[in-house]
């Protein structure tokens, strides 16, 4: 029995809050007496997957079908359910990300596995109960689950967990290989459009970003936001009425409707912090909240807030940036 963990990429890398998941798995094996294996589908350096031996993996299997390059549910859960079969996996740990969600839900009903969102903790064994403490009500509230069924599946949410870094560990690599049909791909998308900011960088996956809302008064000014975003090497995003009044594109938009985006920085200038907004930037790793109202109800989330005039505070913000680069 091993504990199996699922590992996106991105650009031949792996993503940072796959290495938050492989982090968490191997110390739940260690937790459990047993080992963690990684599975890895699509496009991933092969150096990128043995170097996940410094998060504690000690196996990876690695799928790279040339159709998986795109995801694609119904077959990235049949690679995944032939790797934890032949793992004998009974735990099954996941990014809280859209695709990890979506195939944790597959393979809750096709392993008939009990499966916890947004966890927060390790679980809980003593007793031989199995507990996770998960966010609900937008992160405005936390729930304690216990996954009674044999196999338990975990989508780990995103900048709760560090990762762990054994150095220089790595993990042996081995193919694995689902005998995927065509009727696998049958809801294959047609084209994925990845739609990046102006500095190329995709706001689901960015480690700054800097947002906007409607205390910015009109998109002549945001050039704050677009000065402030190049000087960090950052993406831009917006609150929904700002992407309503069509003052920046859809895709921009954060929150309950919109993008979940869970950067290491998330800098909200003239954004009021509505409870839907809340629900897409709350796992960010550190938010800075930047508004002339001392009671806006964003200073409730934030870790630094400034309270003052936008027009006033990013000017400074942006010349204090620029000079951090030179
Ligand atoms: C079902 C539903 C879903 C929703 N989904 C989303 C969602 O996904 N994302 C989202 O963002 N919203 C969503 N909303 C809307 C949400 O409730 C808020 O109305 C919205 O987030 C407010 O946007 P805002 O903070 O930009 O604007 P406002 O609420 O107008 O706030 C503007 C803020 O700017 C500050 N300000 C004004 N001038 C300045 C200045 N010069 N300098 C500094 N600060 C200044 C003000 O003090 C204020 O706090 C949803 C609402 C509903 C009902």
């Amino acid at each position: 029995m091993s504990v199996l963990v699922f590992v996106e990429g991105l650009n031949g890398e792996i993503k940072k809050s796959s290495l938050e998941a492989a982090s968490y798995g191997s110390q739940v094996a260690q937790q459990l007496g047993t080992t963690a294996t990684a599975v890895a589908i699509g496009e991933v350096h092969e150096e990128a997957l043995a170097k996940l031996g410094e998060q504690g993996i000690t196996k990876v299997l690695y799928d790279a079908d040339d159709r998986l390059k795109q995801f694609v549910a119904d077959a990235y859960v049949k690679v995944i359910a032939k790797a934890a079969q032949q793992e004998s996996a009974k735990v099954l740990v996941f990014s809280n990300s859209n695709i990890g969600a979506a195939v944790g839900s597959k393979l809750a009903v096709r392993l008939n596995g009990s499966l916890a969102t947004n966890v927060t903790t390790l679980p809980n064994t003593d007793g031989g109960s199995f507990i996770v403490t998960r966010g609900v009500f937008s992160g405005k509230a936390f729930a304690d689950v216990n996954l009674t069924s044999d196999v338990k599946i975990i989508a780990v949410k995103k900048n709760s967990f560090e990762v762990s870094e054994n150095g220089g560990a790595t993990a042996t690599v081995e193919k694995l290989s689902a005998d995927l049909a065509d009727a696998d791909f049958a809801a294959a998308p047609k084209e994925t459009v990845m739609q990046d900011t102006d500095g190329g960088i995709l706001l689901p996956e960015a480690e700054i970003v800097v947002s906007g809302g409607r205390g910015l008064k009109g998109p002549e000014n945001w050039h704050l936001v677009e000065d402030l975003a190049k000087a960090l090497g950052a993406a831009t995003a917006c609150s929904k009425p700002v992407s309503d009044l069509d003052w920046r594109p859809h895709h921009e938009h954060v929150g309950q409707t919109g993008i979940t985006v869970s950067p290491n920085l998330y800098i909200a200038i003239g954004i009021s912090g509505a409870i839907q907004h809340l629900a897409g930037v709350n796992s960010s790793k550190v938010i800075v909240v930047i508004n002339k109202d001392p009671e806006a109800p964003f200073f409730k989330a934030a870790d630094y807030g400034i309270v003052g005039d936008a027009f006033d505070v990013v000017p400074k913000l942006i010349e204090a940036a620029r000079a951090l680069d030179k």
